[in-house]
This record gives C-alpha cells, sequence and structure tokens, in this order.
C-alpha cells in the first residue's frame, strides 16, 4: 500500500518576539485557511475588553495554571510579561492524532521548550522587518510604559538571535505577504514525503 503522510497531522509553532505581529497574521490566516486547527492557549493574565474564555484563551486563575503544570497538562509553557501562558496538551495530541494539522501562537520561550521536550513540529520564526519598526510597533499599542519598552526590545534582539534554531522565517513587512508564506509553509509540509 502507498504510505503517505496523511495519517497525523503537523504541529506548526508560530514564534517571534513580542508585538511582531504574531496575532495578526493568524487571525489573518484563519479566516481564509481553515484546513488547520488553532490550539487556544491557556493564561492567567485578565481577558481582555471582547476577549472570550476558550476562544481567545483559557483564563485561569495561578493555582489552576500551577496545579496544571504539576499534571503535566501542558505541552509547553512560559512566563511572558508577567503572566502564565501554556499549550494544552491533549488537545494538541489529540488533532493531532485525528490527522488535521495544529498551530500554535507562542513565544520564544515556549518554542523552545516545544523543540527540546516534544519530538516533532514545524518552527516558523515571525521577524520584524527591522529593529525601528518592531519599536514604533511596541509604542503604536500605545499600552506600554517606556521601561517596558525597552526591555522589550532587548528581548527582541536577544530572540532573534534563535533564528537558526528554526526551519522557516517570514519576515513581516506586509501581513498578506506573510499569510502567504506561512499557508505555502503549512501546505508543502503537509506535502513532505
Ligand atoms: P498576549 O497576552 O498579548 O495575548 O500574549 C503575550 C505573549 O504570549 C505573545 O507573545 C504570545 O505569543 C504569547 N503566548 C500566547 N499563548 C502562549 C502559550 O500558550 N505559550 C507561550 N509560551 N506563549 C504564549
Amino acid at each position: 500500500m502507498l504510505k503517505t503522510n496523511e495519517n497525523r497531522g503537523n504541529l506548526i509553532i508560530l514564534s517571534g518576539p513580542s508585538a511582531v505581529g504574531k496575532g495578526t497574521v493568524l487571525r489573518a490566516l484563519l479566516e481564509e485557511y481553515d484546513d488547520v486547527c488553532y490550539s487556544v492557549s491557556a493564561t492567567t493574565r485578565e481577558p481582555r475588553k471582547g476577549e472570550v474564555n476558550g476562544v481567545h484563551y483559557f483564563f485561569m486563575s495561578q493555582d489552576k495554571f500551577k496545579e496544571s503544570i504539576e499534571n503535566n497538562e501542558f505541552i509547553e509553557w512560559a512566563k511572558v510579561h508577567n503572566n502564565y501562558y501554556g499549550t494544552p496538551r491533549n488537545y494538541v495530541e489529540d488533532t493531532l492524532k485525528s490527522g488535521k494539522d495544529v498551530i500554535l501562537e507562542i513565544d520564544i520561550q515556549g518554542a523552545r521548550q516545544v523543540a527540546d521536550s516534544f519530538s516533532e513540529g514545524v518552527f516558523v520564526f515571525l521577524a520584524p522587518p527591522s529593529m525601528e519598526e518592531l519599536k514604533s510597533r511596541i509604542y503604536k499599542r500605545g499600552t506600554e510604559t517606556e521601561d517596558v519598552i525597552q526591555t522589550r526590545m532587548s528581548n527582541a534582539t536577544k530572540e532573534l538571535e534563535e533564528i537558526d534554531r528554526y526551519d522557516y522565517l517570514i519576515i513581516n513587512d506586509e501581513v498578506e505577504n506573510a499569510v502567504n508564506k506561512l499557508k505555502s509553509i503549512i501546505i508543502a509540509e503537509r506535502c513532505k514525503i
């Protein structure tokens, strides 16, 4: 019988520095391409206006989050800007087993953990066109103090050094370009022998 790679889905990890536009690119991808399942993360941060539990995140208390870590319920977790974020193991494993692709939108520390401890994954690094552009995107969010902006910029500089650990690099110059590239990667990986 012809052996195909149709049996198990691919785990796609979309990562990159804070404010590079991971969420925007992912939302745009999911609007036009529904052959990939988005893994909803758990977080201890407060919901923002319009965010729905179970859709944007599973919002939980720190105690519940720590209990879930103890019970090995995350394939990775990280503390990002003073809040905890984690990827639920069951959803990812069940969906991959059912043959569907799963995409994670996670920070660089989380991606490193998936690379180190989960034996599979297609790692996609989303990078800003320049550091100036990244800084201006952080400013545009308008939610951060000058100190926080400086910390994020220095973290981003370190994070860019990790590009070599990834399978693909996408420069987020225009959202549409980035989405096309991400979609092409997902489709190409499906065709891989
Ligand atoms: P935000 O609070 O703005 O939604 O997300 C903050 C950061 O946390 C972003 O860089 C986002 O990619 C990251 N993040 C969201 N979910 C997860 C997760 O499950 N694991 C990890 N490691 N990072 C996450």
